[in-house]
């Protein structure tokens, strides 16, 4: 069985102790090496067979791990974030299926999450947003009808927008046309958990020029909303007087 494995936004600590023990005790391991920290492999096996997948296309990629397969290798395929999220490992999986070749999918911490506990920031803050939309611009993958920046941009809900920082004046412009005021504010979170993580916070008037003189032109997830605010209301799951499941709340008097 071939394990996809969520390696993490990057420091290696926080790959799950299941995607570890697959890596290291696996005996080919193919990565994505544009994004995923090497040094999430540095407890592999030595004789392990390591390709990365940067410079490798899907028939290439299929072809190292079912052979491997069919020769009883263990095989795991690493993935940055949790794959699940832009992961591209859908196509994978659809090819296994076809070769009868059973796989299982470790998830992983993916950068949005990371991204939040850089900035110490909750996504679902009551009376400020209790939804989340993760997504894109569009760019050489086409955007589906209704899915355009600026169309999501209505909800004015909590933007988590990937693979997009090398067009921020577009992706400033869409979220403004689609409703969003020019303060509103933007974080963007380069590296999110590597040592040379970098956070630029700023709104939608300011955050293009900002990123630009921090020289960040990859690797960067864009986030915005009045999650980064100090606006909001208490939740009532921790509400004194509020009664759940576990706790029975205090009358007021
Ligand atoms: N599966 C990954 C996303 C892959 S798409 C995940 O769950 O995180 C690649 C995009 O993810 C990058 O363009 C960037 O927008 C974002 N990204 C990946 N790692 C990142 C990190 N450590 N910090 C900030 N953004 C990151």
């Amino acid at each position: 069985m071939i394990s996809f494995i969520g390696a993490g936004p990057g420091d290696p600590e926080l790959l799950t102790i299941k995607g570890k023990k697959l890596i290291d005790g696996a005996d080919v391991i193919v990565y994505a090496g544009s994004l995923v920290n090497p040094a999430v492999l540095k407890d592999a096996k030595p004789t392990a067979e390591i390709y990365n997948s940067a410079t490798m296309n899907l028939d290439e990629v299929i072809d190292v791990m079912s052979k491997a397969e069919k020769e009883g290798k263990k095989v795991v395929r690493v993935h940055t974030g949790d794959p699940a999220v832009y992961g591209a490992h859908r196509e994978q999986m659809d090819r296994l299926d076809k070769l009868g070749i059973t796989y299982e999918v470790i998830p992983g911490v993916s950068s949005v999450f990371a991204s939040a506990a850089a900035l110490k920031k909750e996504f679902t803050l009551p009376s400020v947003s209790q939804t989340v939309i993760l997504t894109r611009m569009e760019g050489r993958t086409p955007m589906p009808p209704g899915e355009k920046l600026e169309d999501l941009a209505k909800h004015h809900a909590t933007m988590a927008i990937f693979l997009s920082i090398g067009f921020l004046d577009k992706m400033t412009e869409q979220l403004i046309k689609g409703g969003y005021t020019l303060d509103t504010p933007v974080a963007v979170v380069y590296k999110a958990s590597w040592p040379d993580q970098k956070i630029i916070i700023g709104t939608l008037k300011d955050i293009e020029k900002k990123v630009k003189d921090a020289g960040i032109t990859k690797t960067a997830l864009t986030l915005v909303g009045d999650f980064l605010g100090d606006e909001y209301e208490l939740s009532k799951l921790y509400d004194p007087e509020f009664t759940t499941e576990f706790r029975q709340g205090k009358v007021k008097n």
